[in-house]
């Protein structure tokens, strides 16, 4: 039996150091905020060789709070259009409806999953576009030059949403949540940099747009009881930045274990080489989808579906998206299936995955 993901084999070789880290917070007296939470942001910032790092509550807060911040900047004004994927997690469209922006999702490309960078143009309304979100959906980076001459031709920020491509690189070395103008991280315990609880950070190199999110995430406020925005609380809770602060050296490894699991999976070597994916998904296409999940399931390999419904088939887009079609997203929605790919699974289990897969008929 291998389950598709199970968290504590995730985290058991870390487990020593995470006792003694989460146990400095218990004896500290210390909660909210303080040295561990500081340590993840300057570490964080380092890894990004980004200036500023701002930990928060989770990825979905991330993301909003960026939005917010530019609204507040006056950088964007609620009504505006942001372009996002239409294959993509609910949570990229949630933080901009939140946010009070509007998404308008573009179709996906059927090789690399993520959005179609030659549709992305026509999408756009010059004057109440405001934004591209690119989604590095299952770990794969979404970044090219047609993505970034657009945002320049007609003056939109790229906003990152890397909640899954922590540590995926371009080839000429810039990393993934450095190469907008700001990314919204997630360290939700699944993610490849996974936390034991919600978790998130906002990385930019706008040093204006860092303090805004600071001080949203902090009811408002950079100053005690001087309120400049109409806040929320969304604080990294240091318990969490204590973990994260043990896993963040091992990130590298296990995103290399991942891509040797690729390899193995795909029967391409060269996969192992392919630093600009961290394969927080494995996932394959096929029409009979359902079949084959229940054919794994009997042969027991646990799988998953990552996402069944895009966002904009979702009852809560229904009157905003819910005329619209986006036939690729679709298809993938239909087809798509995630395999086991986390980093303490061994070469054998893989092999064996893949020798029942070529079973199915
Ligand atoms: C996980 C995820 C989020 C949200 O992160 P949370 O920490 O769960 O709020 C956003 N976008 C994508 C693509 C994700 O995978």
């Amino acid at each position: 039996m291998i389950p598709f993901l199970d968290l504590h084999s995730l985290n058991a070789p870390y487990l020593n150091e995470i006792n003694r880290a989460v146990a400095a917070v218990v004896n500290s007296g210390r909660y909210i905020g303080g040295e561990q939470v500081t340590a993840f942001e300057n570490a964080l910032a380092r890894y990004q060789d980004a200036p500023c790092v701002v930990g928060v509550s989770n990825g979905l807060d991330a993301l909003t709070l960026i939005f917010l911040a530019y609204i507040e900047i006056g950088v964007m004004k609620p009504g505006q259009e942001v372009i996002v994927p239409a294959n993509t997690y609910i949570a990229s469209l949630l933080a901009v409806s939140r946010a009070g922006l509007i998404p308008v999702p573009v179709d996906a490309d059927i090789e690399t999953l993520n959005m179609d960078t030659s549709l992305i143009e026509q999408a756009i309304k010059p004057g109440v576009t405001a934004a591209i979100m690119t989604v590095h959906l299952y770990g794969r980076i979404c970044w090219d030059a047609t993505l970034e001459g657009v945002a320049r031709k007609y003056n939109l920020k790229i906003v990152e949403d890397n909640a899954q491509a922590i540590g995926a690189r371009l080839a000429d070395g810039r990393v993934a949540g450095s190469l907008g103008d700001a990314a919204g991280f997630s360290f939700y315990p699944t993610k490849n940099l996974g936390a034991m609880g919600d978790a998130g950070a906002v990385v930019t190199r706008d040093e204006e747009l860092a303090g805004v999110v600071r001080a949203l995430a902090n009811y408002g406020s950079s100053r005690r009881y001087h309120n400049e925005y109409l806040g929320l609380n969304c604080r990294m809770d240091p318990m969490q930045a204590a973990v994260l602060n043990v896993k963040l050296p091992y990130l590298d490894g296990d995103n290399q274990r991942r891509r040797e699991l690729a390899a193995i999976y795909s029967g391409d070597p060269s996969m192992t080489e392919a630093l600009d994916r961290n394969f927080h998904q494995y996932v394959i296409l096929n029409p009979r989808r359902d079949d084959l999940r229940e054919f794994l399931a009997s042969n027991g390999i646990g799988t998953d579906i990552h996402y069944p419904t895009p966002p904009h088939r979702q009852p809560c887009y229904r009157n905003q998206l819910g005329n619209y079609t986006y036939p690729v997203a679709e298809r993938i929605a239909r087809e798509i299936l995630s395999l086991p790919i986390a980093p303490y699974l061994t070469d054998n289990q893989a092999k064996t995955i893949k020798s029942i897969l070529t079973q199915f008929k």
